[in-house]
């Protein structure tokens, strides 16, 4: 009596049948404007390591290019001083 693992009492059936929750999240790419799907991209949430780097570049240029309005001791001062009037 061979110990067949083909036949295994347990096993669940391996027939294509099986239905496959279709479980896909389909987004747009906020670079390209391409629609995607999520769970098959390389680069979440977007739709490629490219357009990824691109949005990231983006953001660093958006972030350094910010202008100045903060502390106002160090933003040039226009003012005169009735002192220096010569
Ligand atoms: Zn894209």
């Amino acid at each position: 009596m061979p110990n067949d693992p083909r036949s295994h009492p347990h096993a669940p059936p391996m027939t294509a049948e099986t239905p496959r929750p279709n479980k896909l999240t389909r987004l747009t790419c906020a670079t390209c404007g391409r629609s995607f799907i999520l769970e098959q991209s390389p680069a979440a949430p977007f739709c490629s390591e490219r357009c990824r780097m691109i949005d990231l570049g983006r953001w660093l240029e958006e972030d350094i290019g910010l202008p100045f309005e903060g502390d106002p001791g160090d933003a040039p001062v226009d003012y005169r001083e009735s002192d220096s009037e010569d």
